[in-house]
């Protein structure tokens, strides 16, 4: 089903009509309040988000390398037992 006047309402109080499998959108941010539009810095908590993952990607590869790390380990050590 195509909804060639699919309502947007975005989180800034604007609605919009678009084309959209969806009769009715909700957006965070339109073209409207999005910085590039508006050009202004408008802090949007993508920033920590970004962190978080940043932090998240870190914490698994630290895991991962030690996973590896560990099984490399045990391989030496029934190696030794072995030879
Ligand atoms: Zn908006």
């Amino acid at each position: 089903m195509w909804y060639p006047e699919a309502r947007v309402h975005c989180a800034c109080g604007s609605t919009f009509t678009t084309g959209s499998t969806r009769k009715e959108i909700a957006v965070e941010i339109c073209s409207a309040c999005h910085p590039l539009f508006t050009g202004q810095q408008k802090l949007i908590d993508t920033a920590g988000r970004v962190d978080k993952f940043n932090q998240r990607a870190a914490i698994a590869k630290r895991k991962q390398e030690e996973a590896v790390a560990r099984s490399k380990e045990r391989a030496a050590k029934k190696a030794a037992a072995e030879a």
